[in-house]
């Protein structure tokens, strides 16, 4: 049986699967687990044709089906989100300099170091958390060869202006697209902008492989490029066209992955709810900020973040321990900034004052928001923050 054909053959979960499931405590995020019972055939087929890994049907399946999915011309699935970073800085030859953002996970600068690039960290926009245009053309030197921005939180970054930036400097630009699976504007897939985007399918992201990720390739030649450079450099069997690292996806997680497909749409649209009630509850609340996205059509409710600026009683900090001593286990995502870290603090754009990101690091909170979330954990969620 073809994927395709197993997949069709899994019968309806009956009865339906509901998405809300009680958790105590609440994690900020939490995976969406497919039925069990329509994960067994994949199984049975993995166990019975022995093939692991290696390109085989399950993930040569899951890549047509996110192709299709994503509206995205080609996709290489690869092991994890910051293996995917490196292929992706690998494949574009990025040294030097490269501009990004110190508000976003560690694994966005640790790929450039990793490539043996320096970072060179430009202040945020209060709006969307996401690198300034203007910030970016101000920082270029003649060291500079490429922009790593973040589609912070899912929010679509402002890829027009940078994308005008990058021709005017001729500069390359990689997108950090791990928040972003599914995110459009104007109509079509924010992971079309740029040389190349990726994106991290992490448990902890909206869709998810268990481990895994995914570049997104505006042509086949560079798809090509990219699908050896996560299997060692090899060209078909025997011919090296270099040395790369191991960057495969395994069956199992790509079953995973398909069955996650499955489910996709129902999961963004219980995520989409979850937001808008905490947008509703919060839209008088003094002192919290939640985030209004600039410029999507498709969101994907991947986080919640506000801001709790100083109208609030309390810091951000000790909400967030408040949060947590009842079960509802908020983060401060992304506190502290890559550039305070140690292997970063002493560069000297970590040295800047980069105003907009320290006072938003000062202030974020991210509440819980995922598909088993009930409305009655986002209610508990307002009213600690209510302080009712
Ligand atoms: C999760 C994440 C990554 C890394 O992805 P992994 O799949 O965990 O390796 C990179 N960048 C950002 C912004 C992330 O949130």
């Amino acid at each position: 049986m073809t994927p395709r054909e197993l997949l069709a053959a899994i019968p309806p979960v009956s009865p339906p699967l509901t998405l809300v499931q009680e958790q105590w405590p609440t994690p900020v995020t939490q995976p969406f687990m497919p039925p069990l019972a329509e994960y067994m055939p994949y199984l049975q087929t993995i166990w019975a044709n022995r093939w692991l890994t290696n390109s085989g049907p399950f993930h040569q399946e899951l890549e047509r089906a996110l192709e299709q999915h994503l509206g995205v011309p080609h996709l290489s699935l690869i092991s994890n989100g910051t293996t995917a970073l490196w292929i992706a800085l690998q494949a574009l030859r990025i040294g030097g300099e490269v501009i990004t953002t110190p508000f976003s996970f560690v694994a966005t600068a640790h790929a450039l170091r990793l490539v043996g690039a320096t970072p060179v960290f430009v202040d945020i926009d209060e709006a969307d958390c996401n690198l300034s245009p203007q910030g970016i053309e101000a920082a270029i030197t003649e060291r500079t060869t490429a922009i790593l921005p973040v589609h912070c939180f899912g929010h679509p970054c402002d890829v027009k202006a940078i994308g005008e930036v990058a021709d005017i400097h001729d500069l390359k630009v990689i997108y950090d697209a791990a928040h972003a699976f599914g995110v459009q504007a104007d109509g079509s897939s924010i992971l079309c902008h740029g040389d190349l985007s990726t994106v991290s399918f992490h448990a902890t992201k909206v869709f998810s492989t268990i481990e895994g990720g995914a570049i997104i390739s505006p042509d086949a030649r560079t798809k090509a490029k990219i699908d050896r450079l996560r299997n060692f450099g090899f060209v078909g069997d025997m011919t090296l066209a270099g040395a790369s690292i191991n960057g495969k996806l395994n069956e199992l997680q790509a079953a995973f992955g398909l069955l996650q497909l499955r489910y996709i749409d129902d999961i963004i649209a219980r995520r989409a709810a979850i937001s808008a009630r905490y947008h509703s509850a919060l839209a008088e609340m003094a002192g919290i900020m939640p985030f209004h996205a600039i410029g999507a059509t498709t969101l994907n409710h991947a986080y919640f973040p506000v801001r709790v600026t100083e109208e609030y009683a309390v810091s951000s900090d000790t909400l967030c321990r408040e949060l947590q001593s009842v079960g509802i286990m908020a983060r401060r995502y992304f506190h502290p900034l890559i550039c305070d870290m140690p292997g970063y603090r002493d560069l000297p754009s970590a040295r800047q004052a980069l105003p907009v990101a320290r006072r938003i690091a000062r202030q974020i909170l991210c509440l819980p928001i995922h598909a088993n979330l009930s409305d009655e954990q986002v209610d508990r969620a307002v009213g600690i923050l209510a302080r009712a």
